[in-house]
């Protein structure tokens, strides 16, 4: 495919916000997309240039991009700068020069695609410069409609509204015209979320072969498998028979990868690469009777001065990059390993929960740094409430409780992992917290206006849409309001993101594009005519930050319905 002709399907997915429109359009580009391009089409198409997990930084700021237009065209940078200004949009400054050099151009996506990896993977001395000159020649070789695009790539601006579901719907909607097999495909994208490589399968195999042949992967992070909630233990073993109850830790879910005397890896829950946050995993193999294996842990600082364990915020100062020798001086770590993925070659995916375990048993052996999570197999809801009673006495958060024949399935579905935070006299509270997008702000008045925020508004995950489900204003300490604000200012949107729905009386003064995701607490849930998401929250307080989360991961408007289920 020609790169023009992809940057037309952009501009009318660009212009439309209609979901179905956006799936058939997409299905159009498949059908027409080479088998050999079919994954670079993919990843252009959601503005990258590789898998999530596997993100190739541009390292392009804004005032490059500006550099690498005044060189294309022989504008004074101040006078881009200017332009850039007036549009608020780089990518339509691009264009805006282009056009007075109006011109065809033939380069394919594949053409594109490798000159913009190129750029991407420049490092060291000199690098500034040669991807100035490289974005800038690969400009002046393109039409103005590719340059919008061109430019808005690197500096991670190229928002089309949808994300990898949307692709699979598509790649569902190109072989039957609906999106009949959608589940099917998120199924094989939990295994392996590289929507490329699956658009590329499908393809080449069609889908059922490639749900059937798909394997996961050392090396490739699998989508997690995450904690649903019930109202008691009684609930728990009606809907789950015989489980098993394991304590809940508060760090970091982490997944590590590891290949002998090749690479020990390890991913968040949305799959980002934190390697660098664990040096202290190099010896890994120490404790390990195994070649190959991934494993699933909670990752948790310990706190060198008292040797405890440290909280979510300690823990989380190892994702510092600076300093990093003297962070780990003051922050060990330990991972508290409770599943087993793969191992040796072998998926252990399809087994059950008791078989991991034995082979989790067999695999890691006794040490500091991996420390098996300690587990007890019951039927009674008795023993699960003296368990509960006794994980938080000592200071843990809860327990997961585990249905014992279930395989490791990603998401929050069945009754296969249950979370359980607050003792049942408690239960009348809010059963959990609550992850929120947020999605704009409000100036402050009186001392407010000097952190910049007054209140923000906070969304929750309904399919590909944002809704709002609550204000926040109160609950936050000064340093906190002085730290959103900071974060804010960075993720500032001209427009409502295309994919918030927000009643008009709570438009806030600035839009932020859906990527900061908080923790809430709250004393209830009511039905509100006012929020989209239907539902508000009473007395709403920050908790945290959760910059191990992003916004697709926050909480649904169905898994809200099931909290009001559980409040008394
Ligand atoms: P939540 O984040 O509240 O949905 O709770 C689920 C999270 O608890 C998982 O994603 C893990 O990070 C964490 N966790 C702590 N201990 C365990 C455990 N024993 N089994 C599974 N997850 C655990």
């Amino acid at each position: 495919m020609k790169f023009s002709d992809l940057s037309k399907y952009v501009d009318r997915l660009e212009k439309t916000s209609s979901r179905l429109k956006i799936t058939e359009i997409l299905s159009d580009v498949f059908k027409k997309s080479d088998i050999n391009e079919i994954d670079r089409v993919t990843y252009l198409l959601l503005g990258r240039l590789k898998p999530r997990y596997d993100e190739l930084v541009f390292n392009v700021a804004e005032k490059m991009m500006i550099q690498v237009i005044s060189d294309a065209y022989g504008v004074d940078k101040e006078k881009v700068h200017k332009k850039y200004k007036q549009l608020g949009d780089l990518g339509d400054t691009a264009e805006h020069y282009a056009q007075k050099d109006a011109k065809k151009s033939d380069m394919s996506v594949s053409e594109v695609y490798e000159r913009l990896v190129k750029v991407a993977e420049d490092e060291g001395e000199g690098s500034v410069e040669r991807k100035v000159k490289g974005l800038s020649k690969l400009m002046t070789d393109l039409d103005s409609l590719s340059n919008r695009f061109v430019a808005r790539i690197p500096v991670g601006k190229l928002r089309l509204g949808f994300s990898d579901k949307t692709i699979l719907d598509a790649l569902s909607w190109m072989e039957t015209g609906d999106k009949s097999r959608s589940s099917q495909l998120e199924k094989a994208f939990f295994i392996v979320p590289d929507v490329g490589q699956i658009t590329k399968s499908v393809k080449r195999n069609g889908i059922s072969k490639t749900v059937e042949i798909i394997e996961p992967v050392v090396g490739v992070p699998l989508l997690p498998m995450l904690a649903a909630r019930l109202k008691s233990p009684a609930e728990m073993m009606e809907k789950m028979k015989e489980v098993s109850v394991e304590p809940k830790y508060d760090g970091l879910r982490i997944q590590i990868h590891y290949k002998k005397g090749k690479f020990v890896k390890t991913y968040t829950r949305n799959l980002n690469e934190t390697s660098w946050m664990f040096p202290e995993l190099v010896d890994i193999g120490k404790q390990l009777v195994c070649d190959e294996v991934v494993l699933d842990v909670e990752a948790i600082g310990v706190d060198e001065k008292t040797k405890t364990l440290a909280n979510f915020q300690q823990t989380m100062t190892r994702r510092r990059k600076h300093d990093i020798s003297e962070t780990l001086k003051n922050t060990g770590i330990r991972f508290y390993v409770f599943d087993i993925l793969i191992k040796d070659g072998i998926s252990l995916i399809n087994k059950t929960y008791l078989e991991r375990r034995q082979e989790l048993a067999k695999t890691v052996k006794k040490g500091d740094l991996l420390q098996l999570v300690n587990y007890t197999i019951t039927k009674d809801e008795n023993i699960i409430s003296s368990l509960m009673k006794k994980e938080l006495s000592e200071g843990l958060e809860g327990v997961i409780v585990k249905r014992v024949d279930s395989k490791y399935v990603a998401g929050r579905t069945g009754w296969r992992w249950v979370k359980m935070k607050e003792p049942e006299e408690q239960a009348g509270k809010l059963a959990d917290t609550i992850d929120c997008v947020v999605m704009g702000y409000s100036r402050g008045r009186g001392k407010r206006a000097d952190f910049g925020i007054g209140h923000f508004l906070a969304g929750l995950l309904d399919g590909e849409k944002i809704k709002t489900i609550t204000k926040v204003g109160t609950g936050l300490t000064d340093d906190q309001f002085r730290e959103l604000n900071k974060r804010l200012k960075k993720i500032k949107s001209k427009e409502k993101p295309k994919r918030y729905d927000v009643h008009k009386d709570l438009v806030p003064d600035f839009w932020v594009e859906p990527e900061l995701v908080v923790e809430l607490a709250a004393d209830e849930i009511t039905k509100s005519p006012n929020h989209t998401a239907g539902y508000a929250l009473r007395f709403p307080r920050l908790v945290k930050f959760r910059d191990d989360k992003e916004a697709d991961q926050a909480t649904t408007v169905t898994e809200i319905i099931q909290l009001i289920k559980l409040q008394k």
